[in-house]
């Protein structure tokens, strides 16, 4: 028997209409690419939202095209989420940090239609546009004053002007919730990369998942500022938990570093926000160099790599800013586990507690997880046996863009790279990538662990632990170390510093110092680089 109730698509133009309806006062506020502060409402981003998808009508984007951005978080960004989703074709959110021949790879490969940059990507723009293949259209994200006299980009157009040649006279299509909304492609740290193609039920029910309390935990008295940019999967769904709920956005465009990020925070009271741990790590080193605090700041949420405990440390205990570490993937939308604390974890000791608090923590309501074994078998929920992490629910990649890389699943679930343990109140913590893991003697090293180590040490900026050659036990873990500036540190003291705090057949082999540490994309460590640099490293022990 079917039941009675309304079939209504879930469509994330209906986000945009209810911040519209409900909280139209809600600010928007970005710092430009220009430079300056750009103040909007809901309303006003509504009206322009629908002028633009009346642009893009004229410009006759079908239904499921993609259009493509090459931009930083702002106003702008946030207008083309709803604008191109909202009227059927599909956001391509390209990541800028690529090489110019991975952005034409990518661009090709998604057919983009149209692409719309910010204007500091004029250069990337101009090395690209002669090569891709499928863009109609370049659009530059900005007023016509600044437009650039002259560009050799055909087919050049401005924003402003799509914007201003369109009334807002638009009604947002409904069609089946199960179209495509989006498009991200991974990283490909191996491999070219895989495009993940979002549909709006599966966004807009990650999107309820997100706002949860023992989510992202957002509400309408939020001002929420994601430093995650808006190109690295979809911003986590800050963009549109901010629309469900009604929270002040603040966008930071290009200036990620320590000082302007502490002043927007300031300036516009900022609650939450959210990032990688290597951009809290800018924002430590000028608060603390300049004896700063944060007088709104109640949360941040940080993922994309491990969340070092020495930074939890300093967030909570010296400026009184809650750490929520979170886990996901470009292929789950991309929140699968938040770290919320139970009532029994609160009550732990400090110490402990912050032993919980570093974990990757419990899944959100619609994500299902387990940990197996080499055989496949699913191992044991004790906290300590570890293998890799699967998942499945409605929010996680069931195929990748025109089926690249084949059937990815197992039985349903998909499997993550990630090696894992999960404990007995199923808080999941992250040992490592199953690619960078150590294998020692036929035992894995969890490689996580190892840095969480070293950047307790007072003198450590940026560490990364790697499998180093060794010809009895196969493999042993080599430490590189960034040093803060000025800091004195030994190879030594840094061995010294693993004794009682780890077994000791972890202790790393040897320790090198680097004056930088390879970065990827999404600001995460690129091992891979790493370890070719340090092919030849031969260990004091071998
Ligand atoms: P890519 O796989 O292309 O780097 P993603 O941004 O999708 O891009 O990265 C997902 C991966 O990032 C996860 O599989 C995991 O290895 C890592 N990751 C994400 N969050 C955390 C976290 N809190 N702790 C440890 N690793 C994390």
């Amino acid at each position: 028997m079917y039941a009675q109730m309304m079939q209504q698509p879930l469509l994330i133009s209906s986000l945009l209409t209810h911040a519209e309806r409900h909280h139209g006062d809600r600010e928007v506020v970005s710092r430009r690419v220009e430079g300056d502060i750009h103040r909007c409402t809901y309303r006003e981003l509504g009206q322009r939202a629908r002028r633009l998808a009346n642009a893009l009508q004229a410009m006759d984007i079908g239904f499921g095209e993609r259009v493509a951005t090459l931009a930083w978080n702002g106003y702008r960004h946030l207008e083309l989420y709803y604008a191109v989703s909202g009227s059927g074709a599909v956001l391509h959110t390209l990541n800028p940090r690529l090489h110019p021949d991975q952005v034409v790879w990518i661009a090709d490969h998604a057919e983009d239609q149209v692409l719309f940059f910010d204007l500091s990507f004029l250069p990337l723009i101009e090395a690209i546009a002669p090569r891709v293949k499928t863009i109609k259209a370049f659009v530059a994200m900005t007023d016509r004053a600044l437009m650039p006299a002259k560009s050799a980009v055909k087919n050049l157009l401005c924003y402003e002007d799509l914007v201003d040649a369109h009334d807002s006279d638009f009604t947002w299509p409904r069609f089946d919730e199960y179209s495509a909304s989006s498009l991200c492609y991974t990283s490909g740290t191996t491999g070219n990369p895989k495009g993940v193609l979002y549909s709006h039920r599966s966004t807009l029910l990650h999107t309820f998942a997100a706002a949860l309390p023992d989510g992202l935990s957002c509400s309408a008295r939020d001002t929420v500022l994601p430093v995650v940019p808006m190109f690295h999967v979809n911003a986590w769904g800050l963009p549109y938990v901010a629309c469900m709920v009604g929270a002040k956005l603040v966008f930071p465009g290009p200036f990620l570093d320590g000082k302007s990020l502490h002043e927007l925070f300031e300036a516009e009271g900022v609650t939450v926000s959210a990032g990688v741990p290597t951009v809290w790590q800018g924002l430590l080193a000028h608060v603390e160099a300049h004896d700063l605090g944060f007088s709104t700041m109640r949360r941040t949420i940080i993922g994309g790599s491990a969340c070092p405990p020495s930074m939890m440390r300093a967030f909570q205990e010296r400026h009184d800013v809650q750490v929520l570490h979170a886990w996901g993937m470009t292929e789950i939308s991309p929140l699968g586990t938040a770290c919320t604390l139970k009532p029994a974890q609160l009550a732990l000791p400090p110490e402990e507690r912050l032993a919980a608090q570093s974990k990757q923590g419990r899944v959100v309501f619609g994500v299902d997880m387990k940990i197996v074994g080499d055989d496949g078998a699913e191992l044991p929920w004790d906290g300590q046996a570890s293998g890799e992490l699967l998942v499945r629910g409605p929010w996680v990649v069931a195929s990748y863009f025109k089926g690249e890389g084949g059937d990815p699943l197992i039985d349903g679930w998909f499997p993550t790279g990630d090696v894992a343990t999960i404990d007995a109140d199923g808080f999941m913590q992250i040992t490592d990538r199953a690619k960078d893991v150590i294998k020692s003697g036929g035992e894995w090293i969890g490689s996580i662990d190892l840095e969480n180590i070293a950047l307790a040490h007072p003198a450590v900026a940026m560490a990364a632990c790697i499998a180093a050659k060794h010809p009895k036990w196969d493999e042993r873990p080599l430490l590189v170390v960034v040093k803060k500036p000025d800091a004195q540190v030994t190879r030594q003291d840094l061995l010294g510093f693993y004794e009682g705090r780890i077994a000791r057949w972890w202790t790393p082999d040897d320790v090198v110092f680097v004056d930088a540490i390879p970065l990827g994309a999404t600001g995460k460590v690129q091992k891979n680089k790493l370890r070719e640099q340090f092919q030849d490293h031969v260990l004091p022990t071998a």
